[in-house]
């Protein structure tokens, strides 16, 4: 690398290091007024207060005053539901059969795949989203449409094919034999190349007979450093289904346990009407509880119990579930989060919210070695924020006297628009996007 190829981020740099315990936790977050982040290379060199000087041979992109955070991270996402999201549905089992199961159907097409995976990453680029967790259709060609748009723009990205074998069309179902089979093929494709880190994905109990979660299990057997996706405890019906499809199990978490499928890579979507058991369960195993807001309360799935997974010390994660959760921005779905929250009488503050969507999620992923935070040798994924993007949030910022202030700010009236630009592995892809290059690799 030489010294052209280093650029300088000049801006308000905000990254966390810890869990803020309050809103005067200080300790819990880095700021620097007047910051930069050195990049090259993908990755970042250096972070600190802004030098004239040593900035001086580089090219230095002036930010100011908008802050500068790592990019962020949706542990939970369903890449082939961009042309659901929105449907006039009733609960769960309705939403799944009447427009998710007939769109996911589409995704055996490699060209309709394609065209979604590229609008899908685009998509999470404008809305300042640099790495996810995405549950891809049955079918291996979704998986390779996803993997490959991911590399063209150099993401950080989790994905696997849904495994599931009954209760849904006959369209969408594998078997347990080529749900293993295809499952391992990929796995041996993408796992590891470049960016791309595979998830197995048994969709959930209901539509995965026990042979199906015998395979499953051997995957995760067979390939431990995996992440297992899988979602569980959503809603009242989808409950009573699963417990009548695995009877002699003792609940819901009990499946997933019985085939040995919790773990500190396993992420589990939704949580919300867990007995004390199965919370201890999650505990335990190390599991993370994945919160999406937005779609609990689109769905009427009902309202996650944050503070008492928190005080039983599950891992929590918290993520947007699109096409069930109604936006791809992280900021609509703290708002969201804040007022679920609200509703149980319980307070989450805006430092925390912030930490949720950068370095909490890339601990909830086990990716915080790489993203999340903004220190030296971290990857360059990182997004700029600013709190005044609309006339309407420009106006509230001339009364907001604090950080934390701005950022709750940022929370409640930011989405996309707010998002001023997102670096992808160094490379500014927003802004690309906009001027319509497709990868947006600049330099
Ligand atoms: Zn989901």
């Amino acid at each position: 690398m030489d010294a052209t190829d280093v650029k300088v981020l000049r801006g308000r740099v905000l990254t966390f290091v810890e869990e803020p315990q309050s809103l005067s936790d200080t300790a819990s977050y880095r700021y620097i007024e007047d910051g930069a982040v050195v990049i090259g290379d993908g990755k970042i060199i250096m972070v600190g207060e802004f030098n004239p000087k040593a900035a001086a041979h580089h090219q230095v992109i002036d930010h100011r005053p908008h802050l500068v955070m790592p990019g962020f991270i949706d542990p939970h996402i369903h890449f082939p539901q961009m042309q659901v999201i929105g449907s006039y549905a009733g609960a769960l089992l309705e939403w799944l059969n009447t427009y998710t199961f007939v769109e996911e159907q589409k995704f055996g097409d490699l060209a309709h795949a394609s065209r979604i995976a590229s609008a899908f990453f685009n998509e999470l680029v404008r809305h300042g989203t640099t790495t996810a967790a995405a549950y891809c259709s049955v079918h291996p060609t979704s998986v390779d449409a996803f993997f490959e748009e991911a590399a063209k723009r150099n993401m950080l990205m989790v994905g696997g094919k849904v495994m599931m074998d009954r209760n849904a069309p006959p369209g969408l179902c594998d078997t347990a034999q080529s749900g293993y089979d295809d499952t391992k093929s990929l796995i041996a494709k993408w796992h590891g190349k470049g960016r791309a880190q595979y998830a197995i994905t048994p969709r959930f109990a209901i539509t995965s007979s026990p042979d199906q979660l015998e395979a499953a299990e051997a995957l995760a057997r067979e390939f431990p450093e995996l992440h297992i996706q899988t979602h569980v405890s959503e809603n009242m019906a989808e409950i009573a289904f699963a417990k009548e499809l695995y009877p002699n199990l003792p609940d819901y978490v009990g499946i997933y346990e019985r085939y040995h499928l919790l773990g500190a890579k396993t992420l589990l979507g939704h949580c919300i009407h867990l007995s004390h058991r199965e919370t201890e369960v999650i505990e335990k195993s190390g599991s993370v509880a994945v919160f999406c807001p937005t779609s609990n309360l689109f769905i009427g799935s009902g309202l996650f119990d944050y503070d008492r997974q928190h005080a039983h010390g599950v891992r929590i994660a918290v993520a947007t579930d699109v096409g069930g959760g109604t936006s791809y921005s992280m900021l609509r779905t703290l708002d969201e989060a804040y007022k679920v929250m609200q509703l149980r009488g319980q307070r989450l503050n805006p430092l925390r919210s912030f930490y949720h969507m950068t370095l909490g999620n890339a601990r909830a992923m086990s990716l915080d070695a790489n993203v999340g935070s903004i220190g030296a040798g971290k990857d360059a994924d990182l997004v700029v924020l600013n709190a005044g993007a609309t006339p309407q949030m420009a106006l509230r910022m001339e009364t907001v006297d604090s950080l934390s202030n701005e950022l709750f700010l940022l929370q409640t009236c930011g989405d996309d628009r707010a998002v001023v630009e997102t670096y992808v592995a160094g490379n500014a892809m927003k802004s690309a996007l906009e001027r319509g290059k497709v990868s947006g690799v600049s330099r």
